[in-house]
């Protein structure tokens, strides 16, 4: 079976190599390139370095093309297995509204986390329908936005469903509810999280939902959950439990119309899964002193050593994995399932819909992150340290690093960007005064050195990294946010995102 093309990269040809050339970790961990990253950073530097001298630094890039391209992979797979299928873009994980925009322009919907995105949403046109909200504490102004624009609410405990039960009385519309499961056994273990209902109490749970007088405005149409981690085989397990109760609570009365089967799908931001591999093998080396670090101070990223042995997990995003998005879908949907046939002929066969919330792997290659160097200052060390118009909280998620090489866009020197200099290394500082604030844990190389108004770009920043956890400390004004639009070709144009309407 042919499913869309793979992203088409610019794999190891020439002005990627260029681009590359000028910083790589001392273990490299070269970055997936987006043809339109390639073709602003390499052909067209002078755009960039005028958007950052005007917006600041760092400044946030986006392109929706990717999310698009990345929305119809999955549709594809659906489509293949005859799937009634809806994508909700789990808008938490980029506040640029395009993106919406985007998703809706593919019939896509959108997952909302807050009122904030919730209004912002529907302000760029999404129809309750469009909408599902799976914030993980929901006001009850929240619900009454839901309930007025019919958008599904997904139900996390009892506390909400009463307050839910109040709202819909008291603006006497209909509420459209699912339920959030969790609990689920795999592998003779029960996934734990700290959301939604344990699944050995959701017929209990969902009995009180049945409509007990006409007052009652509440309907249970679908089942939901998110599951922590990108774990294909533990999405089997929970879809293998949740079909035969969406049986029993159809027996019941409940109209139930759909399955969703939440976010954690993967993707990779590496081009090689063999540097990912040497990576880790010369890290755990530096750990037992076998060798040179390669982060800073010798960070474990989640190991520590104990007498000659490396204990705890990695605590950092799989960079590289295999399969991702469309071929993790698929390989979902072909499991057999207890009943006969594939999970996709159970799904189909009951005529629910599935649905899935991407953030971050949808984001895929839809944006950068570019910040200015201010300094290269030589520690005692011999290290260089090098300091950046940028802090930490905007390039990070809960990961301890983001294990991607940066690129260097040299700064103009008389018409030449290629000044020459000696070899450096060392490590990306920010601008929190604190000794933790690093851009990336990871020792850096500069073969031809690194200077004031040279710039640093992060590539593929898009999901979560920009936005989930930046702040504005020591009153730094968060990143401005620009859209690329790839002319075909001529000039990119770049304009300010609709997001800068949230900054005051
Ligand atoms: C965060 C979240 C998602 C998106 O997860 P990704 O890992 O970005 O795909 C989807 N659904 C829910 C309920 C979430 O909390």
């Amino acid at each position: 079976m042919t499913l869309v093309q793979a992203p088409q990269t610019y794999r190891s040809n020439e002005p990627i190599e260029t681009l590359r050339r000028g910083c790589r970790g001392m273990q490299p961990l070269d970055a997936r390139l987006e043809p339109w990253m390639v073709d602003l950073l390499a052909n067209q530097p002078a755009l960039l370095r005028e958007a950052v001298a005007r917006y600041g630094s760092p400044l946030n890039l986006i392109s929706t093309t990717p999310f698009v391209r990345n929305i119809r992979e999955l549709q594809a797979v659906a489509e293949n297995r005859q799937l009634p299928f809806r994508v909700f873009f789990a808008h938490k994980a980029n506040k640029c509204p395009e993106f919406i925009d985007a998703a809706l322009s593919v019939h896509a919907g959108v997952d909302v986390a807050s009122e904030q995105e919730c209004r912002q949403a529907l302000r760029r046109g999404a129809s309750g329908e469009d909408l599902t909200c799976t914030a993980a504490v929901k006001s009850s102004s929240l619900l009454e936005l839901c309930v007025e624009n019919r958008i599904t609410i997904v139900l996390d405990n009892l506390d909400e469903l009463n307050t839910l039960r109040h709202v819909a009385t008291r603006s006497r519309c209909d509420a459209l509810a699912a339920l959030r499961v969790s609990g689920f056994r795999h592998r003779e273990q029960k996934l734990y999280s700290r959301f939604g209902i344990d699944v050995e109490e959701l017929p209990d749970f969902a009995a009180q939902m049945l409509h007990r007088d006409t007052a009652d405005r509440i309907h249970l149409h679908g089942l939901h959950f998110h599951l922590d981690g990108y774990c294909a085989a533990q999405r089997v397990s929970a879809i293998r439990e949740l079909l035969p109760l969406v049986d029993q609570l159809r027996g019941e009365g409940h109209l139930i119309q759909f399955v969703d089967i939440g976010g954690g799908i993967p993707m990779s931001y590496l081009n090689e899964g063999e540097q990912w591999i040497a990576f880790w093998a010369a890290h755990q080396d530096a750990m037992l002193h076998r060798g040179e670090p390669v982060t800073y101070r010798n960070h474990g990223l989640g190991l520590t050593r104990f007498d000659d042995q490396l204990l705890g997990e990695r605590n950092v995003y799989p960079f590289y994995q295999s399969p991702t998005r469309a071929d993790w879908l698929d390989k979902i949907l072909q499991t057999a399932s207890r009943g006969g046939g594939t999970l996709a002929e159970q799904i189909r066969e009951r005529e629910l819909e599935l649905r899935c919330e991407p953030g971050r792997s949808i984001l895929d290659g839809c944006g950068i992150t570019a910040a200015r160097v201010e300094f290269c200052k030589r520690h005692a060390s011999g290290d260089y340290l090098i300091g950046l118009a940028m802090n930490h909280t905007q390039c990070r998620t809960s990961s301890d690093d983001f294990l991607v090489d940066p690129l260097l866009i040299r700064r103009a020197v008389e018409g030449k960007s290629d000044v020459g200099q000696e070899n450096m290394e060392g490590y990306l500082v920010g601008s929190y005064c604190m000794e933790s604030d690093l851009i990336s844990l990871r020792k850096l190389s500069f073969p031809r050195g690194v200077a004031p108004g040279d710039l640093i770009v992060i590539p593929n920043t898009a999901g979560y990294l920009m936005h989930f956890m930046e702040s504005r400390s020591h009153q730094f004004p968060l990143a401005a946010n620009l859209l690329c639009i790839d002319e075909k070709g001529t000039v990119m144009r770049i304009g300010a995102s609709a997001a800068e309407e949230l900054i005051p």
